[in-house]
C-alpha cells in the first residue's frame, strides 16, 4: 500500500496519531486504525504533520503504513 491509501487517524484520549485505510475513513464512524485501534476523528494526510509528521505516532501503524 502506499500513503494515499491512508488518512491519519488521532486516538481521543492520547492524541496519538494512527492510519486508517482510507476506504473506511470515506464511511461512517467508527473508524479502527490498522493496527486495530479505534480513532475518534480523522484529519487529512496519513504522510503528512497529523500522520507520521506528528509527535506521537503509533508504532504499529507507522509499520503497517509507510507513508
Ligand atoms: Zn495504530
Amino acid at each position: 500500500m502506499t500513503s494515499s491509501d491512508h488518512v491519519a487517524g488521532r486516538e481521543q484520549e492520547t492524541a496519538r496519531a494512527h492510519a486508517v485505510p482510507r476506504a473506511d475513513a470515506d464511511g461512517p464512524p467508527p473508524w479502527v486504525a490498522v493496527c486495530g485501534t479505534p480513532v475518534a476523528v480523522v484529519q487529512g494526510s496519513w504522510s503528512g504533520r497529523r500522520g507520521v509528521g506528528s509527535d506521537d505516532v503509533c508504532p504499529r501503524c507507522r509499520e503497517q503504513a509507510p507513508a
